[in-house]
């Protein structure tokens, strides 16, 4: 088999790549307005009650309307998966990643289509969509290679006795309700469906609410596929009506989550609850927040630190949980580079990301955009305002890439997430005084250091608590079986999605051993 390469970047200064995905734009935006069923068994049914999903670019514009799942249709989606897991589980391996590869293949002949649904649904930048794009058919293909490898590593790893045939298998856990998150739209619910699908279980696809169309379009590419019916059940639904309920029901084997602490917590505290006629204790894996800081030292290439702080806290407009919200600097040079990235800042464009010369979108709902100017109120208290600090136009929910600076570590916009474009700057005298601060919120998510001192880089990797370290570069943007993903604490269970270890979560281990 091909060995697993990551999918490159479309490069939009090519011409013809910037008119590839002008042309997918067009034929997207004709597409939208529709109406879109849930999905259970392979019925689609049509719900009088709506999710109305818009465009956070241009707030008037509907990207399309889903069904929206009560308790009833909920629990009649759990009783198909639990049905569908009977024969799915069985199904080889080899045909089950075939359905991966084949979707794969199928979603990078048509990857500007999905972008563009990114860009209208999320507000995402041609480069951040098309990253997103690409990530989704890396974790399709990366797992679909894991799935087939996982099949012969028990047996690899079993002590021999003569006399005895011993089989370690890996087996699946059966219904697991997936939980994504609305920042990666594509490759988040991507990732988090076909690792526990390839592994032999059926799930019930939870979409977010702010982008379940992108979901849909992937519902729809593995029905292409020719999926069976059953193994994935698409249930848009309010949290308020079937989060709860999904979690709790008895049937449920396990959780797979990505998103806030708070509904994390919620789903960690209803999930331990044994429900009536349950035999199992259900499994959670989760993915949270993070609080992650990019710290500076003396002998840091500053210009190289400046470009990557504003990379790693305003690309996307900072909606991802591995974004920079804190910026831990040297005293040395802690002016030049607050300098530096106040300048590169104040050259970035806010609006709509149809507009290629804009770098910074919108947040993904008012939402959103009232806890980022909540938080601004509270940084006019705990810092000095040297960027942004405003909306930006509403006619969509803009707001300026905006810089704090001179802030305690102790305050809450160095402790609280955020999720918007925002980013707080504190001094440090030295590296201890840097490890100390950089460690001290109740997160370990992502972390950079800048620095060309190998001894600073050694004593960090042991002394930075985060799940992804990175050096002399971004803290964002972890690549698919290149930098597995997933924080400590209350950044989660550290699944390390895109990593070795990912698909074990989703399978039990099976001992069975035969004399001869
Ligand atoms: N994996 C993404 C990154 O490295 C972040 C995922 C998220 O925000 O949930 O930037």
């Amino acid at each position: 088999m091909i060995p697993y390469r990551p999918e490159p970047f479309t490069n939009f200064a090519d011409e013809k790549n910037m008119n590839a995905i002008n042309a997918a734009l067009e034929k997207v935006s004709a597409e939208l307005g529709r109406d879109y069923p849930l999905v259970i068994g392979g019925e689609a049914i049509m719900t009088e009650e709506r999710l109305v999903s818009v465009n956070p670019s241009a707030k008037k514009e509907v990207v399309g309307s889903v069904s929206s799942a009560d308790q009833a249709l909920a629990d009649k989606a759990m009783h198909n998966a639990a049905a569908a897991f009977k024969t799915w589980s069985r199904v080889p391996v080899e045909h089950r990643a075939g359905y991966l590869f084949k979707t794969a293949a199928m979603m990078r002949r048509r990857k500007h289509e999905f972008s563009a649904w990114l860009m209208l649904e999320a507000g995402k930048s041609r480069a951040e969509a098309d990253a997103d794009t690409a990530e989704a058919i890396d974790f399709m293909e990366y797992y679909a290679r894991q799935a087939l490898e996982l099949k012969d590593r028990g047996q690899q790893t079993l002590v021999r006795l003569p006399g005895e045939d011993n089989h370690l298998e890996y087996i699946p856990l059966g219904v697991g309700v997936i939980i994504p998150p609305w920042n990666f739209a594509l490759a988040i619910v991507v990732g988090m469906v076909t690792s526990a699908m390839v592994t032999g279980n059926t799930v019930i696809l939870k979409p977010a609410s702010q982008t379940p169309v992108i979901a849909y379009k992937f519902y729809e590419l593995l029905v292409e596929a020719g999926l069976p019916a059953g193994v994935v059940n698409f249930l848009p639904g309010r949290p308020d009506v079937i989060g709860d309920y999904l979690v709790e029901h008895k049937l449920t084997r396990f959780i797979s989550f990505t998103g806030s602490r708070a509904v994390g917590l919620r789903i960690h505290e209803r999930s331990s609850k044994v429900a009536p006629g349950q035999i199992w204790m259900k499994r959670l894996v989760a993915e949270m927040g993070g609080k992650d800081a990019i710290v500076v030292l003396d002998d840091a290439d500053i210009e190289l630190a400046a470009q990557n702080i504003v990379a790693s806290a305003f690309s996307f407009s900072g909606q991802k949980c591995s974004a920079c919200s804190r910026a831990i600097v040297h005293e040395a040079v802690y002016d030049e580079v607050v300098n530096r990235v106040v300048d590169i800042t104040k050259g970035l464009k806010v609006g709509d990301v149809r507009d290629a010369s804009n770098y910074t979108g919108p947040v993904i709902d008012e939402k959103a955009l009232n806890k980022v100017m909540e938080y601004l109120e509270i940084g006019k208290r705990e810092g000095k305002l040297v960027a942004g600090g405003k909306p930006a136009g509403d006619e969509g929910f803009f707001v300026e890439p905006t810089i704090f600076v001179d802030v305690d570590p102790d305050a809450r916009i160095m402790q609280e997430e955020v999720f918007g474009p925002f980013v707080a700057f504190t001094k440090v005298r030295d590296f201890d005084h840097a490890m100390e601060v950089a460690n001290n919120t109740e997160y370990g998510l992502t972390g950079s250091v800048f620095t060309r001192n190998r001894e600073y880089i050694e004593r960090a990797r042991t002394e930075f608590h985060v799940g992804n370290l990175y050096f002399n570069r971004k803290c964002t943007g972890a690549i698919v079986g290149v930098h597995p993903f997933g924080g400590f604490n209350m950044s989660g269970t550290d699944s390390k999605a895109g990593g070795p270890d990912y698909l074990l979560q989703f399978t039990q281990p099976k001992l069975s051993s035969e004399i001869l």
